[in-house]
């Protein structure tokens, strides 16, 4: 796409989401994507000021406002406030101003930057005669009765003689335990959830019945006030309005900070990212005005924005980025994981270049094109994802993604099994199976080689020296030295840290060796209910899942692993070689009760427990449950509307207990 193309197609989707944003309170988009677009437009924009169009939604501020409600012009316009995305945007942000009004001593005030909408409020002589929406920030929409149900809002002031006008400035929003409310009842009636407190907001100041405004408890904090024609030389700086506005008997967020210098404001916007999810309101980042009010004049406004004042905004958590391409990954157990390849962006504090895919099933779903703009996001640790596609910025002509039918390490054919999700390569010595395999095996939690790290792996593999991990252990110091750069030193101190691996338990064995689904906590558990190896391969799936914290699949991969000839012959080899194929476990069936061995089937609604539940309970203890009743049936424990298993149990004469008798039963 040309850069002159996408500064339209930027504006087509910006207006577009500005519109469902402020007309119709039903954004599509996430603030920070919309945020980061809106930068990327005004950056080219920067860059080509001959495209710069009056339409261009860098040029608007705000939106126009619905027509529900009587417009009414602004005494005082409301400005946006330019955003900040992070310190550098911070440090500049005060160079851009101190080089206009460089050498006064200016200090900050730090204000939290309330997620709702602003208000315009008039107080002629001390009565609030109206409120209004900020609209465009020119014109409004007069909410007078709807803003007087708001409580936080003082129908009078108080005080003794108020200047005869005062234009105050704050924000309305809902309080968290209202949206989730609002968010319920919609929900409950079919219709769509808002989706954040801020639009919730704005749909309920817009509400045409003031009785239905008052409901939903609204509530508001006031920061910013102007006296026309009053000079009130006590009001010189942003800290003494908030200070005039709390006396004049409106609420004013207490956690406001007055900083000296912009490392202290950059402090205070790192303590509030993690301390206002303790809030009972929403924001989303923190307002900085430079306090003294005989600086700001000086400084003054753009046509958008208040040269004096930024909104910081926090680490988003979704950002857009361009996909320039996607690879292939094949993992250890031959998993195809198609990986997105992004134009680097900043994200909740990291830089991302790449993101999972997940499978074909995804990618299908995304309708990925090379070249699309793409919404990642990332939670919490987990690595990032591509969410998202915007298909309105997709460049002409992109080409369409897909999984490759190959496998991009060994050309065999990829298979997806019927059911299953994921494609995988099934070529047991696919290069990346076994690399992977290997990796797996010397890695921290298993056998612990670090000696032997990847590009060693890669040379054993290239030479032929090894093509499985049994093969690690034939490996002699005179064998290593033949590969490139080795020399004895390092090749015995490899073979020596293969060596003392031998020593690691059983647990650690049964992790490295791989098998689908048994990590580390899994291989703990295992191995201490099957203290060698044998017991675990001979048992059944069934006794396997009977095992607290194991489930049916983990059971199920288990058994199929040691149903493999090449995986018995493995064990065998690992067995010479020395390896710990047993723990210090107590098997499973030693703690025999009442319940081990039975075979249980669950059924109906039980009083008290879900079914899962039970059957847990039952394998807890020692117990199989099985899905159908059957003459090896032992107990059939039977719920409300229990149907044809509870009629076949009759027909058998199998014992039928209630859930108080299998409890009974089982303590
Ligand atoms: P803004 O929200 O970035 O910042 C200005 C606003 O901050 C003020 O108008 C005021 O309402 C609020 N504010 C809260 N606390 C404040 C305080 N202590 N002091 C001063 N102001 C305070 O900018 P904006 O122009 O109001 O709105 C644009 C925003 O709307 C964008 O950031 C964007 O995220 C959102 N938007 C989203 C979509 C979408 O599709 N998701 C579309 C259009 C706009």
């Amino acid at each position: 796409m040309t850069t002159f193309a996408r500064v339209q197609e930027l504006r087509q989707l910006l207006n577009r989401a500005s519109y469902e944003y402020y007309v119709l309170d039903q954004p599509q988009l996430d603030d920070s994507i919309y945020d980061r677009l809106y930068r990327e437009l005004q950056d080219l924009e920067t860059e080509h000021p001959e495209w710069i169009t009056p339409d261009s939604p860098t040029q608007r501020v705000g939106d126009q406002p619905s027509s529900a409600f009587t417009s009414v012009k602004h005494n005082i316009a409301l400005y946006s406030l330019e955003n900040a995305f992070n310190n550098a945007d911070l440090d500049k942000w005060q160079e851009r101003w101190q080089r206009v009004e460089d050498g006064l001593p200016a200090t900050y005030i730090c204000e939290l930057k309330i997620d709702g909408n602003a208000m315009a409020l008039t107080y002629e002589n001390g009565i609030l005669v109206r409120g209004a929406t900020r609209g465009d920030g020119i014109t409004g929409e007069d909410i007078t009765s709807n803003v007087r149900t708001i409580r936080s809002i003082p129908l009078k002031l108080n005080l003794e003689n108020p200047p005869p006008i005062v234009e105050v400035r704050g924000e309305a929003f809902l309080p968290n335990h209202m949206f989730d409310r609002i968010n319920a009842q919609r929900e409950a009636a079919g219709e769509e959830k808002f989706k954040n407190p801020r639009n919730a907001a704005a749909g309920t100041l817009r509400q045409l019945d003031s009785r239905k405004v008052a409901d939903r408890q609204l509530d508001f904090f006031a920061y910013t006030v102007h006296f026309p024609n009053t000079d009130l030389t006590t009001v010189n700086s942003q800290w003494t309005s908030l200070e005039w506005l709390q006396t004049a008997g409106f609420r004013v967020n207490p956690n406001r900070e007055q900083c000296k210098d912009l490392q202290s404001v950059q402090q205070y916007c790192e303590k509030w990212n993690t301390d206002r999810h303790d809030l009972p309101y929403m924001t989303d980042g923190v307002v900085i005005k430079v306090n003294e009010f005989s600086i700001q004049d000086k400084l003054g406004f753009t046509n958008k924005f208040p040269r004096w004042a930024i909104a910081y905004k926090y680490p988003a958590e979704e950002v857009p980025t361009l996909l320039n391409s996607i690879t292939i990954q094949v993992g250890r157990t031959g998993a195809i994981t198609p990986v997105a390849e992004l134009a680097p962006v900043e994200l909740a504090g990291t830089t991302v270049a790449r993101a999972t895919l997940h499978n074909a099933d995804r990618l299908a779903e995304l309708d990925l094109h090379i070249g699309d703009t793409v919404i990642v996001r990332k939670a919490g640790e987990i690595i990032p994802e591509v969410v998202m596609v915007l298909p309105e910025l997709r460049p002409k002509n992109a080409v369409r993604c897909a999984l490759p039918t190959e496998c991009p390490e060994c050309n065999s054919k990829l298979v997806r099994p019927e059911g299953e999700a994921v494609t995988r390569c099934v070529n047991a010595s696919c290069p990346a199976i076994l690399r992977g395999g290997l990796q797996h095996w010397v890695s921290r939690g298993a056998m612990d080689i670090n000696s032997v790290g990847e590009k060693l792996i890669v040379q054993l593999l290239n030479a032929t020296m090894v093509s499985s991990i049994a093969d690690l252990y034939d490996l002699t110091p005179e064998k290593v030295m033949e590969l490139d750069r080795t020399g004895q030193k390092s090749a015995e101190k490899v073979v020596k840290a293969i060596e003392a691996s031998k020593t690691q338990p059983w647990s650690r064995v049964l992790y490295g060796l791989g098998i689908r689904l048994v990590g580390s906590s899994n291989a703990q558990i295992l191995s201490e209910s099957f203290p060698t190896v044998e017991l675990l391969a001979a048992a059944e799936a069934e006794q396997i899942s009977s095992i607290f914290g194991i489930g049916d699949e983990i059971a199920r991969s288990v058994v199929q692993w040691f149903q493999t000839d090449s995986n018995l012959a493995l064990i065998e080899r690992l067995r010479s070689a020395g390896l710990q194929l047993k723990g210090e476990g107590k098997p499973l069936e030693t703690a025999v009760t009442a319940i081990t061995g039975k075979i249980f089937v669950v059924t109906g609604t039980l009083p008290t427990l879900k079914r899962d539940e039970a059957k847990d309970m039952i394998r807890k203890a020692g117990g199989k449950v099985t899905d159908s009743v059957s003459k090896k049936t032992d107990f059939v424990v039977v719920g409300e509307d229990a149907g044809s298993k509870l009629e076949k149990a009759r027909s058998l004469n199998i014992t039928t207990l209630s859930e108080a008798e299998f409890l009974e039963l089982l303590f």
